[in-house]
């Protein structure tokens, strides 16, 4: 349940509140917004004489939250998140468009500085690349592993993008934390839920794709995964889902962009590289998804496509990046968002 405090509400009586309430064993997710405080607790209601709560100074209401995730839902905050990546980037829907850049997987030092250049010269806003690679076969490329990590992180800071890359289980996520600015949970991960619990306690960002057969009540979910263990800087993903459509990998499912965006008040981004497969598809696609309302998009770009390591069929060149960033500028001025 919440509880909104009314508008002229103490600190005094908000940590009264809160303080009942977890001597009665509930967990508290407090939201400080620029109107009202709400107060989120989670635990077994029977526990407590709701009319108790009710009754003490600065308590404007209760109310139950009937969906099964909760902190991370429109009722229990309702302004929008803004999400901060390296103090300086905000992701959501007040920040200019986040547009993460890169090749699927990091796979040698001139491959990552020559795309990590190229794409900051287009205006991406954060550089992606894989280090640890969830491969459909064992015998595919598997990542460079922590030498990818740090070839990133130096390609991050000599252009000063933000990186993101991808933890795989639980025991490497305290070594991508070190390089990392963003850790991505993959689709194969959505429902990790050790993962989850792993990365909701640390203090970076997380990108959460959602899984390529989960509905977005299951995404959400694990997004709630990781804020109850205190990590509220989740930023979603859709990445597509597998359909009956043969001629592109997976389907996008662009209607979970305002669909998300009512149920939570979490950032959300689309990959429209995963989504299609296809590199030709990548602009049309990257157009939808801004038109649509989101908060960002990730982009896979390789110097060299046809010798890239892993999915250099839905990976743009440069110029083409380049190209993109041109039309998504439209497209965003059209929908009052900066790129
Ligand atoms: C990736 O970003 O390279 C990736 C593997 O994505 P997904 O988990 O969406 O398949
Ligand atoms: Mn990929």
């Amino acid at each position: 349940m919440i509880i909104i405090m009314k508008t002229d509400a103490t600190d005094e009586q908000i940590n009264h509140v809160v303080e009942k309430l977890k001597k009665h064993g509930f967990g508290i997710h407090l939201s400080k917004g620029t109107e009202r405080t709400v107060v989120g607790a989670i635990g077994d209601k029977s526990a407590i004489e709701l009319e108790s709560i009710q009754l003490l100074p600065g308590v404007s209401e209760i109310v139950p939250i009937r969906k099964p995730f909760k902190i991370v839902s429109r009722e229990f905050q309702s302004e929008d998140s803004q999400i901060k990546i390296k103090d300086k980037i905000f992701v959501g829907s007040k920040a200019p468009l986040l547009v993460i850049a890169g090749p699927c997987s990091v796979e040698s030092r001139e491959q990552i500085f020559e795309i990590a250049e190229s794409v900051k010269k287009s205006g991406a806003s954060g550089l992606r690349g894989g280090a640890f690679k969830p491969r459909t076969s064992p015998y595919s490329f598997q990542g460079m592993g922590e030498e990818g990590l740090k070839l990133l992180r130096e390609a991050g800071d000599k252009t000063g993008l933000p990186v993101v890359t991808e933890a795989l289980d639980t025991r490497t996520v305290a070594l991508v934390a070190q390089y990392a600015d963003v850790i991505q949970i993959g689709a194969r991960n959505m429902q990790n839920f050790e993962l989850l619990k792993e990365v909701g306690k640390i203090d970076k960002p997380v990108l959460l794709k959602r899984g390529m057969s989960a509905t977005i009540e299951e995404l959400l979910m694990s997004a709630e995964y990781i804020v109850s263990e205190g990590n509220r800087n989740v930023i979603l993903c859709e990445r597509g889902l597998r359909t009956i459509c043969k001629y592109t990998r997976n389907t996008l499912d662009l209607s979970a962009v305002p669909v998300i965006k009512k149920l939570s008040h979490l950032p959300v981004i689309v990959d429209p590289s995963h989504a299609t497969g296809v590199w030709d598809y990548v602009i049309p696609m990257s157009r939808a998804a801004v038109a649509a309302g989101c908060d960002g998009l990730i982009i896979e770009v390789h110097n060299n496509p046809e010798e890239a390591l892993s999915d250099g069929s839905q990976s743009l060149k440069p110029e083409t990046f380049a190209e993109l960033m041109r039309q998504i500028e439209l497209v965003a001025k059209a929908v009052g968002r900066k790129v």
